[in-house]
């Protein structure tokens, strides 16, 4: 369905994290996709980890390699099984069923660089130097204006734009979704220092009436010594310290300045909150911080957006094809607008928790974690939160409660399309059609359908037990399961209501 009048498909404003990870997603679809960044290069550092359910994205695109690899040359071992929440240690992410039971220590401007050249791969263009400015739309297209380094003004048109422009949104303002929320009140403070690890941990956190302080490498010989000072936390019209200043503020609240001499920066950060007022606006949508922004409680910021990025891409993919439903598109809102709801709600918890340092607080932290985030059930939920594992997207009616959830990597029979996991098979961004019982005929469907079949190396257990059979969306989350196996019923309304434009 290309139309020659269109400059592309899909045009994404912002190189960030997910700007790139909805382009991977369009462009593996086969969808034209141009990403408009305004900056020459990738920027600061700010997330340090990728969790559990990112990891399991990229290894259900065939992505994963490539992270892990470059984690392995940045650290001797970057997998690490403790979490924080509310500032507090004790998470668990051994607990949760996942391949990836740990975050990977990854600076966000690595994750930048290989989501660039995973998009770049699969036949995405990015323009860097390239500042959206304006946004026209009719019930056809999108029309963006953008500014290149010599100030020319330039246009581009599409089927659909996606704002990932981050909290100031360009896109955002100039569709006129309001951005409501509070501004900030408090601050906390990173120093990225070119020393080791001093501790044998890769997570250490304290907390006192002094304030908060959290210690983990970013790369061998790179270390971040984050912090909230209780005595300066307030002011948030300062400035980030020079070095001096914030050794002293390392002291007090680390207590030690570590011997530093040379930083790779100091940088401050703070808790104002604001959440957009709505997700889409005809042909524009909004991805990541340009929806949201909100105290970076726990580092799984980003983690979010990536999800958010993962569910529009796809079903972009799809529509720009043609072989979604009209809905497809409507239910990113409603699949992520509560995930993102539920969000902002845990980081308010742990702010109220993190940045108060009175005696009554300190008691308060210190009986949280030593009384409650010890409890395995209590830690485990707050890891499959955090890890982004616990997402359920509604469905209609009394569904069994793996409908709406992801599936984790499953083994499978290799036999006719030749993957050996769920992972592995979802890597084409296809639906699956899913034997649980591993002992039914499949059926034959065409290579060029976006649907393939495939069994489970043998028969479901655990939750899955009394399943016969699935159909998985391409992201691997469950849209329907059955009681019988395949070859006694193919769910044919359920192929219809996600595929109609598709014959089978
Ligand atoms: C101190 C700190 C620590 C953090 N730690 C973590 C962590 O450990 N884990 C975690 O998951 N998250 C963390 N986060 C959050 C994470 O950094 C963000 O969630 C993430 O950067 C959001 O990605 P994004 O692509 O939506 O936006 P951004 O990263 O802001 O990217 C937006 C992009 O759009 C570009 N742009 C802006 N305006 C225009 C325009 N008009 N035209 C074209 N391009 C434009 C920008 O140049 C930028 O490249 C942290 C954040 C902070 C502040």
């Amino acid at each position: 369905m290309t139309d020659t009048s269109l400059d592309a498909d899909i045009i994404i404003a912002g190189a960030g994290p997910s700007g790139l990870m909805v382009g991977c997603e369009t462009a593996l679809g086969g969808a034209r996709t141009i990403i408009l960044e305004k900056r020459a290069e990738p920027w600061l550092t700010r997330a340090g980890t990728l969790a559990p359910r990112v990891l399991e994205i990229f290894a259900s695109r065939g992505m994963i390699d490539s992270f892990m690899e470059r984690a392995f040359e940045l650290h001797t071992d970057p997998r690490s099984p403790d979490g924080i929440w509310a500032g507090l240690p004790g998470i668990d992410y051994r607990a949760v069923a996942s391949d990836y039971p740990y975050v990977v220590m990854f600076p966000q401007i690595e994750t930048e660089r290989l989501l660039a050249e995973h998009f770049v791969s699969r036949g995405g263009e990015i323009r860097r130097n390239s500042e959206v400015v304006g946004v026209d739309q009719d019930e056809d297209s999108v029309t963006v204006r953008y500014r290149t380094e010599a100030g020319e003004e330039r246009s581009l048109k599409a089927r659909y734009l996606v704002g990932c422009d981050g909290g100031r949104s360009a896109v955002r303002n100039a569709v006129g979704i309001e951005f409501r929320g509070r501004p900030a009140g408090r601050l906390a403070m990173n120093v990225d220092a070119f020393v080791d690890n001093p501790y044998s941990r890769n997570v250490t956190v304290s907390n006192s009436e002094n304030g908060w302080a959290m210690t983990y490498p970013l790369r061998d010989g790179l270390t971040r010594f984050a912090m909230i000072d209780a005595a300066t936390c307030h002011d948030v019209s300062a400035n980030a310290p020079e070095l001096e200043e914030a050794k002293a503020m390392l002291r007090r609240v680390h207590g030690s300045d570590f011997g530093i001499e040379k930083v790779h920066s100091i940088n401050t950060f703070h808790d104002a909150l604001f959440l957009a007022a709505q997700l889409r606006k005809g042909r524009v949508f909004l991805v990541g911080e340009s929806v949201r922004i909100h105290y970076p409680a726990s580092g799984v910021g980003m983690q979010f957006c990536l999800q958010d990025a993962f569910n529009l891409g796809w079903k972009l993919a799809y529509a720009a094809r043609g072989d979604g439903p009209d809905w497809l598109l409507d239910s990113f809102v409603s699949e992520r607008q509560p995930e993102i709801d539920r969000l902002l709600d845990n980081v308010r918890t742990q702010c109220a928790i993190q940045f108060n340092f009175d005696d009554e607080h300190v008691a308060l932290k210190r009986r949280l974690e030593n009384d409650f985030l010890t409890i395995p059930e209590v830690s485990r939920r707050i890891a499959e939160d955090l890890g982004g594992l616990a997402a359920r997207y509604p469905s209609e009616g009394d569904t069994h409660d793996i409908v709406g959830r992801r599936i984790s990597n499953l083994a499978l029979n290799p036999q006719g399309h030749g993957s050996d996991t769920v992972f592995t098979l979802l890597r084409k961004q296809k639906f699956v059609l899913l034997d649980l019982t591993a002992q039914s005929a499949l059926p034959d469907l065409r290579d060029d359908l976006p649907i393939v079949a495939a069994s489970l190396a043998s028969p479901a257990t655990g939750e899955l037990q009394d399943v016969a059979s699935a159909l998985l969306r391409p992201d691997g989350h469950v849209a329907w399961v059955g009681e019988r196996p395949l070859q006694q019923h193919l769910p044919k309304d359920q192929l219809l209501k996600w595929l109609p434009g598709v014959n089978l």
